[in-house]
């Protein structure tokens, strides 16, 4: 479940667990009605960072510790994060209703089906008034699009490459309908990995850069990192014993974008690290990987042949190949300037 501040606060209270409206019923005895809410507005927009059971387990121990405001919240939820510890709900709810981002109507009826009773106005008696929320769902639409500009910073693009920047002309093998519909960014809702194979200069990472861009668009958390800064940042960390706290960071973004394994071969060090993010990934999240060997030379890539068998069977199980067999962009445009 995401907060989509499209939606208006009065539809987000029927899907939202009973133990919210205590929340917000604390939050605003504490601090009074407009900031009690503001700040509870804060809480909902955990949900776009963190799964909604964490959130709502997050927010059962603060009730339980009286802790009433969303600071306390933020620290119980991060710190569970960094400690890798897992928060465990009070009570066994059925949280099977709830799906990252639910989608039409359909979604917004299951969940309520599996959250009972609640409807509008009849919370849990709460006097704060309806007009308030309303206000306040304005101002989240204008974070709205802060989120964006935040999606994107977190992605790292090497360089920004949006899709209406890649000229669908110049690549006339390529399967538009099917690279359209992972503009739609489906696969990431299934957890499928994509693959780009072909020479230099044929637009792989251009191609993988601009659906990054559709994919913070649509709110996943994106990562774009090229495969030998991947290996040598997690090298770094487990020589500062935080290898743990990074691979957890890793296997959290909804779609991770793995540039080039190259010709440089990684230690076996490296490999090994890099197998165990594809590992912990593994149908959690989706990967979009450019490569230029055929899938035959990875072995000298990643050395071990047991370790390189193995990262392939786990990058292309539910993955969508796509080749490029085209002569590269950069070659054609310098042949045209001459
Ligand atoms: P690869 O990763 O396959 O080596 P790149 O994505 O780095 O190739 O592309 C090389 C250069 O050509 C980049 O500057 C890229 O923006 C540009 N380019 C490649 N294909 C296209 C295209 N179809 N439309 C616009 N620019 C392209
Ligand atoms: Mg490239």
């Amino acid at each position: 479940m995401s907060f989509n501040s499209a939606r208006s606060i009065r539809q987000w209270r029927q899907i939202w667990p009973e133990s919210l409206n205590l929340l917000l019923e604390s939050f605003t005895a504490a601090q009074g009605e407009t900031k009690g809410i503001k700040d509870f507005i804060s809480v909902l927009m955990l949900y776009d960072e963190h799964p909604a059971g964490e959130v709502e387990a997050a927010a059962d121990l603060a009730l339980e510790n009286n802790i009433r405001a969303s600071d306390g919240v933020l620290h119980i939820l991060i710190y569970a994060n960094d400690t890798g510890a897992v928060i465990v709900p009070y009570e066994a709810r059925d949280i099977a209703g709830i799906e990252r981002k639910p989608e039409g109507i359909e979604a917004f009826h299951h969940g309520r089906r599996h959250r009972g009773s609640s409807t509008p106005g009849q919370g849990a008696g709460i006097g704060y008034d309806e007009f308030l929320l309303e206000l306040t769902a304005f101002e989240l639409r204008a974070r709205g699009e802060n989120r964006l500009n935040r999606r994107i910073r977190e992605a790292k693009f090497p360089l920004m490459k949006p899709l209406e920047t890649f000229d669908l002309n110049a690549v006339p093998d390529l399967d538009i309908r099917l690279f359209r519909e992972l503009a739609g960014c489906g696969y990431i809702q299934e957890r499928k990995n994509i693959i780009f194979l072909g020479r230099s200069g044929t637009g792989k990472t251009h191609m993988a850069a601009a659906l990054g861009a559709e994919a913070c668009k649509n709110n996943y958390r994106t990562r774009f990192v090229t495969c030998c800064g991947l290996a040598n940042e997690l090298i770094e960390a487990r020589e500062e014993r935080q290898s743990r706290r990074l691979l957890q960071r890793y296997s959290r973004y909804d779609l991770l974008i793995l540039d080039e394994p190259g010709y440089v071969p990684f230690s076996r060090e490296g490999s090994e690290l890099l197998f165990q993010v594809l590992a912990e990934r593994h149908e959690k999240g989706s990967i979009i990987i450019t490569a230029n060997p055929g899938f035959a030379d990875w072995t000298q890539v990643f050395g071990d042949p047991v370790i390189t068998a193995a990262l392939l069977d786990r990058l292309t199980h539910k993955a969508r190949i796509i080749n490029c067999t085209w002569e590269s962009y950069r070659l054609k445009q310098s042949l045209k300037r001459k």
